[in-house]
């Protein structure tokens, strides 16, 4: 298993050296040998059961960003993913978010006057790119970055259904939609055209990172558009993302909403 990293998913793949452990450390979960023997096993192997205790407690960790940041998936723990990102769990989660989201929309008495906005993130947000990571072993091999970017160009990533919904009833409820994304200028109209095929429409602006935006860490990156919307006069109700990098650093919405992504992680 490799270890891999992407910024924004901006054309240049940077290494960034993570402060503070990481999960190809020591974990911080240790099941003793003692203790898989003793698990029930319900047909199921001792041992994959405590692999799945521990692969669940990775997972935590890592939506919750006490993992901080981190380089790899426990190669333990990539059959793990599979099953989570291939499954009904992640759509349910998926479900949920969206449904707080909704809820949250409904408490903000838009104005009318076009300036209540909403900001989207677009990879494991409203695009999946699930069906390229499961060709690539699910986000266990080194990103590549020509493969990746062959696949955006096929503008066939389906939505995120559930992200699709809110997407939908925001607009229904007056909000004026920004696109926020880490993929590059030159990928405009291959990420207009999947967006559209995906069922997304009449969005206010969709910002991608130019040329000044080199080296720029997501969360700064995404902080100073934000700001840059917030200067326009627009007010952020509500942020959508799968990385922490979407959600955090300045200008940050109202409410923040994190999807769940334990393929890759952005800083
Ligand atoms: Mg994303």
């Amino acid at each position: 298993m490799a270890a891999f990293i992407k910024w924004g998913l901006f054309p240049l793949v940077v290494v960034i050296v993570c402060a503070g452990p990481t999960w190809s450390a020591p974990s911080i979960i240790q099941i003793s040998p003692e203790k898989e023997t003793v698990l029930p096993t319900d047909g199921i192997p001792a041992r994959r059961r405590g692999d799945d205790l521990y692969c669940s407690s990775w997972r935590f960790t890592v939506e919750t960003n006490d993992a901080g940041c981190w380089t790899r998936i426990p190669e333990k723990c990539v059959d793990f993913v599979k099953e989570y990102i291939t499954g009904d769990l992640y759509q349910s989660e998926l479900e949920a978010v969206a449904d707080n989201a909704v809820a949250h929309a409904k408490t903000v008495g838009v104005s009318g006057d076009g300036r209540d906005a909403w900001v989207f993130d677009i990879d494991e947000t409203l695009l999946s790119n699930v069906p390229y990571y499961a060709a690539h072993g699910f986000g266990s091999e080194t990103f590549d970055e020509r493969s990746f970017d062959e696949w955006v160009d096929l503008a066939e990533a389906p939505a995120i259904s559930p992200s699709l919904r809110l997407y939908k009833e925001l607009q229904e409820l007056g909000f004026t939609i920004f696109l926020l994304t880490g993929r590059g200028e030159y990928q405009r109209h291959a990420t207009e055209r999947n967006l559209m095929y995906a069922g997304f429409s009449n969005w206010e602006n969709l910002i991608l990172r130019g040329s000044t935006d080199k080296g720029k860490a997501a969360s700064v990156f995404k902080s100073e558009k934000r700001k840059e919307i917030e200067d326009a006069g627009f007010m952020i109700h509500g942020n959508y993302g799968d990385q922490w990098s979407d959600l955090i650093g300045f200008s940050t919405a109202r409410r923040s909403f994190k999807l769940p992504n334990p393929l890759y992680y952005i800083a």
